[in-house]
């Protein structure tokens, strides 16, 4: 019986697990239900959540309004600065959820330092992985609990299909996890499970080439006389960017940048794009582009928003192995194009 598991979700499961160097692999339905698996599951009425102030919109809404629901507080914080974290730290500090790089701003946080602050109490540090995926960076080697991943970006790669994973290293969270998982029924079907498999296989060769392309994007946008602001972790001049150098194996495949004339301006060159689609979703093998204000992130009340450096001109591109010369040729054209 399926939803409490099966050899093809298994084989995933041992496969991802083996990726991220953790004990265990739980696969679930989707991102979202590994992130509500990690939760839910191991979070009671009482406790208190530190949350990063930049992270994927739905978590960010999950957080930091569901969770009330339940009596579970929460308080967001710059998490590239440690000093930010440790105030935020009480108690009754259960749990401290990151992302790195972040969703969509790419701001890096120093996971071993956050290590640091939750081992000194009984916080677990739980860390969404989906930007570096583990090919590129392994939070549980940092000293990280527990990592989450929404398979459905570029573990899989694909664009067909959903899932997530929630990745530990120890026997009790591990046993905590799969009971929320079977019991409330947000598992894995086979046949998810066999989709990303195969697409597992190309993930280095793909994040490979994303990355390549992405690195001469990054260098293509900065010099572009349409374009504000560039933000790429791969740049020496992203704040982050000596501390990728030591936390990842690589920059990514992700940047994001600001065009002149702001959102108007960020619009109207997104809709005279071509080859990149318009579309929410990142890490497979064609780019896609997004903006965040009105997209992903558009449940986030503007304030914080803002407060988190996701602007109202910021656009997110995750890109995809196509030929570095068509993408640039679109990017020209399109900034070329807006009124
Ligand atoms: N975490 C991150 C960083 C994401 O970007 C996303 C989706 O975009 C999710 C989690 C949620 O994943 P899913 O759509 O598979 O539920």
């Amino acid at each position: 019986y399926t939803r409490m598991g099966n050899p093809t979700v298994h084989a995933l499961e041992e496969a991802v697990a083996a990726l991220e160097q953790g004990a265990a692999g739980h696969a679930a339905a989707t991102g979202m239900a590994a992130i509500a698996a990690v939760l839910l599951g191991l979070l009671s009425q009482g406790d208190h959540v530190v949350a990063g102030d930049c992270l994927y919109g739905p978590t960010h809404v999950v957080i930091g309004r569901e969770l009330t629901r339940f009596g579970i507080s929460a308080t967001f914080v710059d998490t590239a600065d440690p000093e930010r974290v440790a105030a935020a730290l009480q108690p009754h500090t259960r749990l401290l959820f990151v992302e790195t790089p972040a969703n969509p701003t790419l701001k890096i946080t120093d996971l071993a330092a956050m290590a640091r602050l939750t081992r000194e109490g009984r916080t677990l540090l739980v860390v969404d992985n989906t930007f570096a995926t583990p090919y590129l960076q392994r939070p549980l080697t940092l000293g990280a609990d527990v990592v989450v991943h929404s398979l459905t970006k570029a573990l899989n790669g694909h664009s067909d299909v959903l899932g997530g994973m929630v990745i530990v290293k120890d026997g009790e969270i591990s046993q905590k996890i799969r009971r929320f998982l079977s019991l409330f029924g947000g598992t894995m079907d086979p046949h998810q499970a066999w989709l990303i498999l195969r697409g597992l296989r190309t993930l280095a060769l793909r994040v490979d080439r994303a990355q390549a392309n992405a690195a001469r994007l990054a260098e293509f946008l900065d010099q572009h006389p349409r374009v504000e602001w560039v933000r790429y972790p791969g740049r020496p001049q992203h704040p982050g960017h000596e501390l990728a150098k030591n936390q990842m194996d690589g920059f990514g495949t992700m940047l994001c940048f600001g065009v002149k004339g702001g959102l108007m301006a960020g619009r109207a060159f997104i809709d005279r794009l071509d080859l990149i689609t318009r579309a929410v979703s990142l890490g497979g093998v064609e780019s896609l582009i997004q903006h965040p204000a009105s997209m992903t992130h558009a449940g986030v009340p503007r304030e914080e928003r803002l407060a988190a450096g996701i602007g109202d001109d910021l656009v997110r591109l995750s890109v995809g192995c196509e030929e570095v010369e068509d993408l640039m040729a679109d990017l020209d054209r399109a900034l070329g194009a807006v009124p």
